[in-house]
């Protein structure tokens, strides 16, 4: 390794960082499924290979689903996969993490929502703040899932809401009302656009549900107005750089509108999306913009910075990461 680039390592890894879009069920330790199931599941399976890409979200989806659903089969499970997974955050030096657990597992499982959110934050280490998002898809409004939806703004131990899944499927009407409700009730309101689906996403996630985090919302660039926007507004997008590669939103990483954006004023993060299909860390994000990409380390810095401005740390807390960050840009 040459010094620039041990240098680089050395600031990635030292700086507090946060993730603030990532999935529970993607972010299942894969050698959790290998401890379980040597026989089933490889070591090294074809899909967290390093040049693999992804045919397609549908392809994607069901690869995730088929491998989430042989783990997370009770609330105690979710605590095991959040443990590994916290600890190993926690190693990375990320300090705050809001990640977003699949709703209508409560419904192909049998267990309460709560129960599940508390399995996951009690698994939460010391110096790890954890907020959990449930997540819900477009079409998922079903008789058993209508009535919990509709009291998600009740729940005190969800932090927010999001919309995942196929983009693609139009915004039904029970949808907004929701946002709104969780809205007044001071949760965090994000929503996935802009991904598989263009800028009236983006526009209907503003417009429609209120929400000012957007989850990857990198077709954005598609609409300058848009962009201006977005800036202007100062609308937040968790960005998973590595996730859109390998599911070919852009041919290449080097692609990747995250510059466009930057340079147009767009607060983003850097974030891992669904590490159990894609075999990355939050180091291989920075490492991969460091290097692919051109980003300087400032604005690495800056990227960081952002997931803690944007976090629900308290105020001191906040800081204190922010100074860090900045001390080790001054060296
Ligand atoms: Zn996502």
């Amino acid at each position: 390794m040459s010094k620039n680039s041990a240098e680089l390592e050395d600031f990635i890894r030292g700086i507090p960082k946060t993730e603030t879009h990532l999935h529970v069920e993607g972010a299942l330790p894969y050698e959790l499924l290998v401890e379980m199931d040597g026989a089933r599941f490889p070591a090294d399976p074809f899909f967290r290979k390093s040049d693999y890409r992804y045919p397609g979200f549908v392809d994607f989806e069901t690869l995730l689903i088929d491998h989430a659903v042989c783990w997370f089969d009770s609330a105690d499970r979710y605590h095991l996969a959040c443990k590994r997974m916290f600890e190993k955050m926690v190693s990375l030096n990320i300090k705050y993490v809001e990640t977003s657990f699949h709703l209508h597992m409560i419904e192909f499982i049998g267990v309460d929502g709560p129960e599940i959110i508390s399995a996951i934050k009690s698994a939460a280490p010391e110096g790890l703040e954890v907020r959990v998002i449930g997540g819900m898809v477009r079409n998922g409004y079903t008789e058993v899932m209508r009535p919990i939806l509709d009291n998600l703004h009740q729940w005190e131990n969800l932090d927010g809401i999001d919309l995942h899944g196929q983009e693609w499927l139009a915004l039904e009407d029970w949808t907004p009302p929701i946002w709104k409700r969780c809205r007044d009730a001071g949760k965090i309101v994000k929503c996935h656009a802009g991904e598989f689906g263009g800028p009236d996403k983006i526009y209907e996630a503003l417009d429609q549900l209120g929400s000012r985090r957007i989850q990857h919302g990198v077709r954005s660039v598609e609409d300058k107005a848009l962009v201006k926007r977005l800036a202007d507004e100062g609308a937040v997008l968790d960005v998973c750089p590595l996730s859109n590669e390998k599911l070919q939103v852009f041919p290449t990483l080097e692609d990747h509108s995250l510059r466009e954006l930057v340079d147009a004023g767009v607060t983003c993060t850097i974030n891992t999306d669904d590490p159990l299909c894609f075999a990355n860390d939050i180091l291989d994000e920075y490492r991969a913009l460091a290097e692919r990409l051109g980003f300087s380390k400032a604005e690495l810095g800056q990227f960081a910075k952002n997931g803690f401005e944007h976090s629900q740390l308290d105020a001191s807390l906040k800081r204190e990461y922010i100074s860090q960050i900045d001390a080790a840009l001054a060296q």
